[in-house]
């Protein structure tokens, strides 16, 4: 059986490895040139933490994980006015977390596929035409690539879905918010931040910082925005509204790439109604994306591949594999997905009274058995036994 599959993120090199062990001949489609080496910081839990261990990669994935101390929410002047010790995040979910930069997970993933499945980057996939029993992905130098399944790993704008189910104004929920995330070198910063997650304990905006091992620091933005259009320049824009923040805020401005190497981007979680129609289907953030405020998109986006692949392995057809894949993984997808919607006012805090009382919960999950009642309120309920919904 062959299966091409549309993106080389976190999903599709999931998926790539998976189907390949099970034998089947894996094309898999990068738009990107090579492999990123930009990216943000990742907590890394839920299903995706099972899944990682089943697949054989958490060994390396642990090796290129950060230990965090502290969640710490900071004032103007970097002085910490609210968090939790990690370890008790940790606990809630019996200790299987890991924060990651993207780029290491994806690498650990890429490592997991080599020799199981063809990488192709610089390539990208334009539209699919279905046919019965199988698929074609047309690329941008007109190619078509024949397949048994061609599933659309490429991410909240993808091509795949807007081909075979429609717009993308259709399948997007905007949560309000837009986010940007680059990498900085500042010896000072790096030393203030330490092994503490630092948020900005502000109002409708704020940025987070992770110190990196190789000397540099991780950000990220989100603010509140008017529309889900994007400006033309967002680097002007994260300057104009997170200008006024104090502590090194400022210079992670200064520090802010240009466009072409700034990752910028609306807020949305996608929600089809059918993950697959014929042999097309979407996977990860194309089709089931929870958002940041979920966090814990990239673990579902790994455990719903290899959720995919073992269905695919054990199925008669790839029409049944599909069909189960969704009837067992959509309701923990939109139960992750309704948590972030829930958790948003908290994430971001519009008013002070909001952030009165988050300082406040925060205070309360410090103390032994409240942090697994607050945690829960964050993470939602555990992801499921994926080796269940395998056979279910
Ligand atoms: C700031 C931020 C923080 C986050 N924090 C967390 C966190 O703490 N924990 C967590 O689990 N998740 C987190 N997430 C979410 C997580 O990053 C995503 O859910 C995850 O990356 C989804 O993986 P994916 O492979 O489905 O999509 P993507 O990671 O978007 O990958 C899609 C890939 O497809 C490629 N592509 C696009 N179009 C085409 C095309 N037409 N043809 C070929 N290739 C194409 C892209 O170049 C890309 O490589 C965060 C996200 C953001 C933005």
């Amino acid at each position: 059986m062959r299966a091409v599959v549309c993106g080389a993120g976190i999903a599709g090199l999931a998926l790539a490895g998976c189907l390949g062990r099970h034998g089947w001949d894996v094309v898999v489609l990068e738009r990107a040139p090579r492999p990123r080496e930009q990216g943000y910081m990742m907590d890394y839990f839920g299903p995706g933490w099972d899944a990682a261990e089943a697949m054989g990669v958490l060994p390396a994935l642990l090796a290129a994980g950060y230990t965090v101390d502290r969640l710490s929410y900071v004032d103007d002047r970097g002085r910490d006015r609210a968090g939790l010790p990690f370890a008790r995040f940790a606990h809630a979910v019996d200790g299987r977390l890991v924060s990651v930069m993207r780029p290491d997970l994806e690498r650990v993933l890429r490592e997991h596929a080599e020799g199981l499945a063809q990488l192709r980057f610089g390539r990208h996939v334009v539209a699919v035409r279905p046919r019965p029993g199988g698929a074609g992905a047309v690329l941008d130098d007109g190619t078509v690539l024949d397949a048994d399944l061609v599933v659309g790993a490429d991410g909240v704008h993808s091509a795949v879905r807007r081909s075979a189910f429609g717009p993308e104004e259709r399948y997007r929920r905007w949560l309000g918010l837009h986010t940007a995330a680059w990498v900085f070198e500042d010896p000072e910063a790096l030393r203030e931040i330490g092994s503490r997650f630092c948020l900005t304990d502000s109002l409708d905006r704020a940025m987070g910082f992770y110190g990196l091992r190789d000397g540099r620091v991780a950000a990220f933005a989100v603010h509140r925005a008017a529309g889900p259009s994007l400006p033309a320049d967002p680097r002007a824009a994260l300057r104009s509204v997170h200008g006024s923040l104090g502590w090194i805020v400022p210079r992670a401005l200064a520090a802010c790439p240009a466009a072409d190497r700034l990752y910028y981007d609306q807020v949305v979680q996608i929600e089809v109604p059918r993950w697959s129609t014929g042999r097309v289907a979407l996977l990860g953030d194309s089709g089931q994306a929870v958002s940041l405020l979920g966090g814990q998109g990239a673990s579902l986006a790994v455990a719903g591949a290899w959720l995919l692949a073992e269905r695919l392995a054990r199925a008669a057809t790839v029409e049944e594999a599909l069909a189960g894949w969704e009837r067992v993984w959509r309701p923990v997808v939109e139960e992750k997905q309704r948590v972030a919607r829930d958790g948003a006012p908290w994430f971001l805090p519009s008013t002070r009274t909001r952030r009165l009382t988050r300082r406040l919960a925060l205070r309360l999950a410090a103390l032994p058995g409240l942090d697994a009642v607050v945690t829960r309120g964050i993470v939602g309920r555990a992801g499921g036994d994926i080796h269940a919904l395998a056979e279910a």
